[in-house]
């Protein structure tokens, strides 16, 4: 969380028709080559800011590595590709225009052989190859380009209006289910095209169904942009089907060695990011916690770690300032077009700070409300609360309150946190999965261990195979 946002420049636009190299048909297309090369690497430069990539070079070797060798056998070689492994806890895949294709630590916890990461890959190659992104993503660059030709919101308010950088939105793009088959068909031939076990494709489907059913806390964020995953397992196997015994017992699997890639690798959220008791906000990494109000909704995610008050209609969020000391953060933020106010200089819990009430005028009307910048340990945060002018009233007092509570961490359990991580075990008998989380205990229960090992209700863990167990503390 509270990484800096990017205003990404508007690309123009010439309409141009061209052949699709993935499908051979004649379309419109509003983007040559060049630019969805040049958009691929802004969007691309991005998202590597604004989520982070996951830092294990090892696995982002073989991930990029995987991602090259079948890319090389599409129709579209040529294109600058990267295969990026994010630093992300959900399921997720998602590709840019251009070659750019991003797969989360989330994904691959779910992922069981190096087949199935294929097929997904294939997947996303098959979005960008097919030019689905591009299309999709020149309708979002349009409606970005209004919005910011509109004036809609001063750069700094924009980020809390939810109005993230653009290129967040690729995580919530939508694709037709044409698309989807057409990307479901094409990450098919290419993971044939290099041999891959087609089969594995259709288990990839199976997991993410599992997934979808045992959401309840967490989004499966693939599943919302990727729908019906039974019918397109049930397709995938029919294409499988028209392999000869041979071609299928050639293909390629690659379970254990898969396996041991995520031997290590961090699993669920990192706490060490940041994480809640109740409604109070720890951080251990920038060692500052920090009190919401009682009974607001908490949101901790990368890009932004905030609170939702009484029918949504004020806010509460921290972020990065801009800015090299809190008076200097203060200043720029009081001097935007449309916002008034007086900030002055104060300390918070010993905590350089300034900052004061604010009223901005806003394409979306008046909104009212108060800002805080403070140093600790030379990072500059900026806390801010508002609502509608009309809505702020009784709000003033409670974020106000909440701003004081801004103050360093020295919660030693706290400051210690640690995140979880995958450790690959051999199994020395068959079990179920309440026998293996008493086998091999852990943080997470017997249900989670069974869904990332890719077992259903009655299945058991094979003696003698490699499985899946998580390591670490209850996270306090
Ligand atoms: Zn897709």
């Amino acid at each position: 969380m509270i990484r800096r946002f990017v205003v990404v420049a508007p690309i123009l636009l010439a309409a141009a028709c061209a052949v699709n190299p993935a499908t051979g048909k004649r379309e419109l297309s509003l983007v040559s080559e060049g630019q969805e090369i040049q958009m691929g690497l802004q969007y691309d430069q991005q998202l590597v800011q604004e989520l982070g990539e996951y830092p294990d070079t090892a696995l982002a070797k073989y991930v990029d590595g995987l991602g090259r060798q079948l890319a090389a056998l599409s129709e579209r070689p040529g294109l600058p590709w990267t295969f990026r492994v994010m630093d992300d806890p959900t399921v997720n895949a998602f590709a840019v225009p251009g070659g750019h294709v991003y797969i989360t630590r989330g994904i691959l916890a779910h992922m069981n052989s190096e087949a199935q990461l294929v097929s997904v890959l294939g997947h996303e190659i098959g979005h960008i190859t097919a030019r689905h992104t591009v299309q999709q993503m020149t309708q979002q660059t349009l409606f970005q380009a209004g919005l910011i030709a509109g004036v809609i919101l001063k750069p700094e308010l924009a980020d809390y209006a939810g109005l993230a950088g653009a290129a967040l939105q690729v995580l919530f793009l939508k694709f037709s289910r044409d698309d989807e088959a057409q990307a479901d068909e094409l990450g098919f031939r290419y993971m044939r095209r290099a041999n891959y076990d087609p089969r594995e494709m259709a288990e990839m489907f199976a997991e993410l169904s599992r997934v979808s059913a045992a959401a309840g806390a967490r989004l499966p964020e693939w599943q919302s942009t990727h729908p019906d995953p039974v019918g397109r397992k049930e397709k995938t196997l029919e294409r499988a089907a028209t392999l000869s015994a041979q071609e299928l017992s050639d293909a390629i699997v690659r379970r254990e060695e898969y396996l041991r890639r995520l031997d290590a690798v961090m699993y669920g959220p990192n706490p060490r990011e940041g994480f809640f008791r109740e409604s109070r906000f720890l951080h251990p990494d920038l060692q500052f916690e920090f009190t919401f109000p009682t009974g607001w909704k908490t949101v901790n995610e990368k890009t932004v770690v905030g609170a939702v008050g009484p029918n949504q209609e004020v806010v509460l969020m921290i972020g990065a300032g801009q800015g090299t000391s809190p008076a200097d953060g203060a200043r720029t933020f009081f001097a935007q077009q449309g916002v008034s106010g007086s900030p002055s200089s104060t300390t918070v819990n010993g905590l350089p700070a300034a900052g004061g009430g604010f009223v901005a005028e806003t394409q979306n009307g008046v909104l009212q409300g108060r800002v805080l910048f403070l140093m600790h340990r030379d990072v500059l945060f900026r806390v801010m609360g508002y609502a509608a002018q009309a809505r702020w009233g009784p709000y003033q007092n409670i974020v106000g309150a909440s701003l004081q509570t801004f103050r360093p961490l020295t919660d030693a359990t706290a400051l210690a946190v640690q995140p979880w991580r995958i450790d690959i075990v051999r199994v020395d008998r068959t079990m179920t999965p309440t026998e293996f989380a008493q086998r091999y205990p852990g943080p997470i229960s017997a249900d989670e261990l069974a869904l990332i090992n890719q077992i259903d209700a009655g299945g058991r863990f094979m003696n003698r195979n490699l499985a899946k167990r998580v390591v670490g503390q209850a996270i306090r």
